[in-house]
């Protein structure tokens, strides 16, 4: 599934392609994703130019003056940018025409959403799936003090918390488990019990994770030009995700796996209090 990092190295990719550049078709093949595409999307995008792209969260924002297009991609999908001719296959459900290239969304499972915000309809920030979402963990607002003050009557465990995203957005099930890691914390340990220092460790756990996937995703941005490609999605070197069993980094002993709302979370008994 692609997280924070994968979104913004998608929007990094993409962006020198779309910014100042006009749209001059959109080509839709299916009705929708998780969400029916919008039915205007053809006539409301066609000669108007994109001013800019962005993120909030997992969302990508394709900003024109008219409004914004927001691109979810979902738990499969992805984005490349390719020649406009190239053919499309079984699960290419939505291309953005621009001059002889195409921005063409991919998403085998179709949990993706392709949406229009107009501009009258208020700041984006106010769309119903943006308005909810927490702090960007990049940004200056995510500091220890917002999440220590904002868990005070949480019970449930710090991963929980992170996952639920209304505090800080876009820390996912990967993120969240090495952060703690990072930051010495048992993902188990109730949010309200952890101290202001504590969560100084883990905001910079975080800001640092979250920024070395970002970095290790953008040398692999040329996928998203190429007919070839891979989905953009990128496998690193983890301390404990997806390593049950295997020998901690620092301590030798195995990592644990434990489920956690649906979630598998992995951390080291050891290390992690
Ligand atoms: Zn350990």
């Amino acid at each position: 599934m692609p997280e924070l990092p994968e979104v913004e190295v998608t929007r990094r990719g993409v962006d020198p392609h779309l910014t100042g550049r006009v749209v001059t078709d959109v080509i839709v093949r299916r009705e929708g994703l998780r969400w029916p595409f919008p039915a205007d999307l053809r006539a409301l995008l066609r000669g108007k130019m994109v001013l800019s792209t962005g993120r909030r969260g997992k969302y990508l924002l394709l900003n024109f003056a008219q409004g914004t297009v927001l691109i979810h991609l979902g738990m499969s999908g992805h984005l490349r940018i390719l020649p406009r001719a190239t053919p499309a296959a079984k699960h290419d459900h939505i291309d953005f025409v621009i001059g002889d290239q195409c921005l063409r969304m991919t998403d085998p499972r179709r949990f993706g959403a392709v949406l229009w915000h107009a501009l009258d309809d208020g700041d984006i920030e106010h769309h119903p799936l943006l308005i909810g979402l927490g702090v960007e963990p990049l940004e200056d607002g995510f500091n220890a003090e917002c999440l220590f003050e904002q868990t005070r009557m949480r019970n449930a465990p710090i991963k929980q918390v992170l996952l639920a995203g209304d505090i800080v957005v876009g820390v996912g099930n990967i993120y969240a488990s090495e952060s703690l890691f990072k930051a010495r914390i048992n993902p188990k340990t109730q949010a309200k019990r952890i101290s202001l220092a504590r969560y100084a460790l883990l905001v910079s756990a975080i800001r640092e994770t979250l920024a070395a996937a970002i970095e290790q995703g953008g040398r692999t941005l040329k996928d998203f030009v190429s007919v070839n490609g891979q989905s953009g999605y990128f496998q690193q070197n983890y301390f404990v995700y997806n390593r049950a069993g295997e020998a901690c980094r620092i301590c030798q002993r195995p990592i644990r796996q434990i489920r956690q709302g649906q979630r598998s979370s992995f951390y080291c008994v050891f290390c992690q209090k």
